[in-house]
């Protein structure tokens, strides 16, 4: 087990070989190794204490982040899917499609293609209720069971058992029913600031410029050239000497100042500028004047740690002194409490780890604000939001404790009498043990006789350090029959395939087939493992996958307006009993659709055929779709035509383009997250699909939208299968219901993320993962009295893929403060900044893009203003004043301003898809996709390799990036490597195995070649891959073509279009306050 600070475990040298596409695949050795991953749990069995009741026994742990695992992990013994299997892939096949014969093997019955939609006259406006009778030519037995007369089971799940008395037991196992995952969301984002830039970076502009500040920064990104050594920016002048306040601490890194003139901003404008900024000069001999800020000396009380920006007469800026992300290696140690008192959580972005003592990890629930405020109008002076973070089922750290699993027997947890609240090691227990007080809502309950225990001298229960729920502030509690209206669901996976002429012809259609063969093999095993297929194009294809037939037989639905499903039991088959039959299918599919010409799509009526099969049961339904729906229910039209070819004049109404289009795919995803069904869609397209009218399936039903466009048959595979292999084999529930209860005073106000809410207080999630958290805000309705804390709590009641019925119960206890200081001095950047973001989101497609951008810049304005008014010893006008929690801020709106999804510029489906990622995004992978990860990559072999496996980032701006430079950068969901114009042919070579750039594919695929930079990358980008969960798409940047513009336009720092450059929106930032100020 790796030590705390420790070098981490487990980390296999990648077993590369460097020709198969497949092998690019297993590139992925992420992170664990098997051994660490049972060491996690002493190496014993993992038993559920339950006695499991579904008969199906997890296994160990096995399992890693996104990628093959290492060979052997599966507890099954497989071996990871691997090359062979990836074959198909071969480019080739993309041309392929119509000149080969069909496969020999082919079953004959899959040569027949199904009837166009109407020649089976018999299914012609049938009722729904009408026998399938329309299955088409195939012979098939097809018991009509129409769909409407299945039973339904009723989807509530009941969240609100009775306190109980049972003796209760507790069983200190692991609690994670999947995989474990490891390890690291190591050395996370934080760039630091690189070292001093050299003189001849830094020119000396005129003195006085003018600033021109516009309302909002609304203006297309250009792919901005690097053009160091352009005219300087405003911020040229010597800065007036200044008199740092008595007491102030010597400069250090983090802190910074601006200085610029007193003078009125108004008169000045923007310069025009070349794309790129080069850097505010930096005149020598001001860095050794005093340039001390912030820290003023500790009067009570307590003032915030704070960084000051002076603006004095000569607008001076040293650019190397502005709020930058550091970034350090070391771990930090984080204990949930100390001295009985909350510990603020380390940055969600660094490398941490927890020891749970009574409140919940902040992996689990974070806080906008660590300490809570006791009145609503403290909260509004503050101008900050109070929300939590939550992230119920988030992936620990390796050498964290496992949360513990807690058996109340079959009466279940004990909890409040009154508001259900779960016990937790807040409520209080008076009169010898026999009753206890709720926290959250101070009543006080009769202790259940078979709970009682007597209290110690210091009043806590004698035995409260041995019973997790009275010290941890996350357990799971074993779910007693209460707490379900019927046996717990099986796991369910339901393939559905689009094998129309484009998804054919592209490859899409091989690759989804190649992937899902390949992730069977990491599917659970055991009876409760059901899977199902079906293929669609403008009509449905099923397949009775039951092991009496001799071959998969095909069962076609021509409906595609009314759409029925054959019965249940032929298309949902335990996968042990199916294993062979869905393998072969899977590898003729492709063969079977080469010649199709039906270009149409009835993804509507596919998706709900797939949900009647699934629907006494619920499950996962995968859909692999790769054009726009064009006929039978929920069809759409190519609505991104209408007013995007002019992007400005379309500007007012353009964001009607991200609703969806069509009300009935709402409905019907309403009806799917009823009946536990959810739905992850796997876009692979070349051409505009409509994401905003499709995801309401994802977002409705607790799934995910991922996107591969445009679609390429030669690197996408490899992404597709492990986005796949990750989507099932993360740790993961279903059939999931969570509510969040606050103490008294404070109530949810609502919920945001990827689930179905049907009444107020709770939400239902078909489906929740590791990877998927939910804003939930907060808000006063009464004054809270100082003193005692406030507590929240989050239960999550879900069964696990083994079919275990779990309460994820975690409980974060905060101080109360009237004091606004300590709201400032308490303020979580990461969670600000991620309901900053999310909020932006939700509110693009509701209103004109430069309104969210001036909110944005708005609530940034709002919450420096109040902290500069109130809470600020500094007393000059010509200082922006940063709060040390906050410092970021400001670089972060800006970032998020010029991030896809608030430019003007760009295609509507891309927008919608970043809307679609940001909405259940855990805070940890917010941050990075504002403001992305970005290293040089030329030079590793010059460098001294420390232990870090990941260079020391550089911040995002131009002047960073030389001509013969290469530079990685990631966000968490796409890797762009850019290479320079002069780059030296030999180092080209070594990374990419071709002497020229220009013959590399935009879109390519990372190979190893045999030397060490090429290694060196290759780890990185592992690494890398383990750290974010996801496989990162690939993608070569160069100068001069729409690639370049792509990664110039994540130089946030810089200056794009008309959007300003950090320097300058600092200062706008600062005028706007200033404006406010009486
Ligand atoms: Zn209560």
């Amino acid at each position: 087990m790796a030590t705390p600070g420790g070098p981490r475990q487990g980390n296999f040298p990648p077993n590369y070989n460097s020709n198969a596409l497949a092998n690019n695949m297993e590139n992925l050795q992420i992170n664990q190794s098997n051994q660490q991953q049972s060491g996690n749990f002493g190496g014993s069995a993992y038993r559920p204490p339950n006695a499991t009741p579904f008969g199906q026994q997890p296994p160990r742990f096995s399992g890693s982040r996104p990628g093959p695992p290492p060979p052997g992990v599966f507890s099954g013994g497989q071996a990871p899917p691997s090359g062979p299997a990836q074959t198909t892939f071969s480019p080739s096949l993309v041309s392929a499609r119509s000149t080969e014969p069909p496969a020999v093997t082919q079953p004959a019955f899959f040569t027949s293609r199904p009837p166009p939609p109407g020649a089976s006259p018999s299914s012609i406006g049938g009722p729904a209720t009408s026998a399938p009778s329309g299955f088409g030519p195939l012979p098939g037995p097809f018991p009509s069971s129409p769909l409407t007369s299945r039973p339904a089971f009723p989807p509530h799940m009941v969240t609100s058992g009775p306190a109980s008395n049972g003796s209760p037991s507790f069983t200190p196992v692991p609690s994670q029913d999947g995989p474990r995952l490891p390890p690291a969301i190591s050395s996370m984002p934080r760039p630091l600031v690189g070292p001093p830039q050299p003189p001849t970076m830094l020119s000396s502009g005129p003195s006085s410029q003018t600033l021109q500040m516009r309302p909002s920064f609304g203006a297309r990104p250009s792919g901005a050239s690097s053009a160091i050594g352009q005219p300087a920016p405003p911020f040229s002048a010597p800065p007036q000497s200044m008199i740092p306040p008595s007491g102030s601490l010597p400069f250090s890194a983090p802190q910074g100042m601006l200085q610029s003139s007193g003078s009125p901003y108004g008169m000045q404008t923007w310069p025009p500028q070349p794309q790129q900024v080069a850097p505010p000069p930096l005149v020598s001999g001001h860095m050794q004047q005093p340039q001390m800020f912030g820290m003023p000396p500790g009067p009570p009380p307590l003032p915030n740690q704070s960084m000051a920006l002076n603006q004095t007469a000569q607008s001076k800026i040293n650019p190397n002194q502005i709020p930058r992300l550091t970034s350090s290696s070391a771990v930090i140690l984080h204990e949930t409490r100390q001295g009985n008192q909350a510990n603020p959580p380390p940055p969600a972005t660094s490398d941490y780890i927890v020891k749970d003592t009574g409140n919940c990890s902040p992996r689990y629930m974070r806080c906008t604000i660590n300490q809570i405020p006791c009145t609503v109008d403290l909260l509004s002076t503050s101008a900050m939001q109070l929300a939590l973070l939550v992230q119920p089922l988030a992936l620990p750290h390796p050498s964290e404790e496992a949360i513990q699993v807690v058996d109340f027997g079959e009466n279940g947890p004990v909890r409040c009498s009154r508001c259900k609240g779960y016990i937790n090691p807040f409520m209080k227990f008076i009169d010898q043990g026999k009753r206890f007080i709720c926290n959250f809502c101070g009543f006080t309950d009769e202790t259940p006789r078979d709970y009682h225990c007597n209290l110690g001298p210091d009043g806590r229960r004698r035995d409260a350090d041995e019973r997790p729920e009275l010290c941890r502030g996350t357990v799971d509690f074993v779910a007693s029959k209460e707490y379900m209206v019927r046996d717990p669901m099986p796991a369910v996976f339901f393939f559905l395939i689009d094998v129309s002429m484009n998804a054919i012809q592209t490859g899409a259609t091989a690759a989804a087939c190649s992937a899902i063969n390949q992730v069977i093999a990491d599917l659970p095993e055991g009876p409760r493992t059901m899977v199902g297929i079906a293929t669609f194009d403008s009509t449905i294809h099923f397949y009775n996958l039951k092991r009496a037939l001799q071959q998969p037989l095909m069962l076609i639905v021509p409906d595609v307006q009314d759409v029925y499903t054959p019965l249940h039991s032929d298309v949902v088959v335990p996968l042990s009993e199916c294993r062979q039959h869905l393998e072969i299918l899977l590898e003729s599919l492709p063969t079977m659709f080469q010649n199709n010409r039906t270009a149409d799509s009835a993804f509507g009526a596919a998706i709900k055929a797939a949900f009647l099969a699934m629907k006494s049961t619920g499950g996962k339904l995968l859909v692999f779709q790769s054009v726009l729906p064009s006929i039978g229910i929920g069809s759409l039209s190519t609505r991104e035509a209408e007013g995007r070819t002019n992007v400005s004049a379309g500007e007012k109404q353009a964001h009607k383009l991200l609703q969806p289009a069509d009300k009935s795919l709402k409905t019907m995803a309403i009806e799917f997250a009823e009946y536990q069904v959810s739905v992850d869609l796997f876009i692979t397209t070349q051409t505009y699909v409509d994401i905003t009218s499709l995801s309401v399936f994802p977002r409705t039903t607790g799934g995910q939208v991922y996107y591969y466009y445009p679609f390429s048959a030669l690197s996408d595979p490899a992404k597709l299968y492990n986005d796949l292999r990750w989507n099932v084999t993360r740790p993961q529930g279903f059939e999931a219901v969570m509510r969040v209860r606050c103490s008294q005073g404070i109530q949810v106000q609502e919920y945001s993320g990827n689930f179905c809410k049907r009444i107020p207080t709770d939400v239902d999630l078909p489906a929740i993962d590791c990877d998927k958290a939910i804003m939930v805000t907060l808000k006063h309705d009464d004054k809270l009295q100082e003193g005692s804390e406030c507590a929240f709590q989050s239960a999550l009641l879900y069964t696990s893929i083994y079919g275990q019925r779990r309460i994820r119960v975690s409980t974060l206890s905060l101080p109360r403060t009237s004091i606004l200081s300590n709201l400032f001095r308490s303020a979580d950047m990461d969670a600000q900044f991620s309901c900053i973001l999310k909020q932006a989101a939700n509110e693009i497609p509701s209103a004109p893009l430069t309104q969210v951008r001036d909110q944005a810049t708005n609530v940034c304005v709002n919450i420096l203003y109040s902290y500069r008014k109130f809470c600020s010893t500094v007393s000059s006008a010509g200082q922006l004043i940063l709060p040390e929690a906050l410092k970021l801020l400001p670089l972060y709106i800006l970032a998020l301003l010029k991030s896809s999804g608030l430019r003007s510029d760009g295609r509507i489906d891309d927008k919608s898809f970043w809307i679609n990622y940001v909405s259940p995004l855990p805070t940890p992978l917010v941050i990075p996709l504002v403001y992305p990860r970005m290293i040089a990559i030329h030079d590793l072999d010059e460098k001294e390799s420390d232990d870090s496996i990941i260079p020391t980032p550089i911040p995002l701006s131009s002047e960073n990036i030389t001509v013969e430079g290469v530079y990685l950068l990631e966000n968490g969901e796409e890797c762009l490597i850019y290479a320079g114009d002069s780059v030296q042919p030999n180092v080209i070579q070594k990374l990419f195995g071709i002497s020229a750039v220009a013959e590399i594919s935009n879109q390519f695929v990372m190979q190893q070649q045999d030397n060490p930079l090429s290694k060196k990358v290759n780890a990185i980008i592992n690494e890398i891959r383990g750290q974010r969960c996801s496989y990162l798409r690939l993608r070569l940047c160069r100068k001069g073509d729409p690639s370049g513009m792509a990664f110039f336009s994540y130089m946030v720092e810089d200056k794009i279009g008309s959007m300003p450059s950090y320097v300058e929106y600092l200062i706008h930032i600062h005028r706007q306050i200033q404006n406010k100020m009486p």
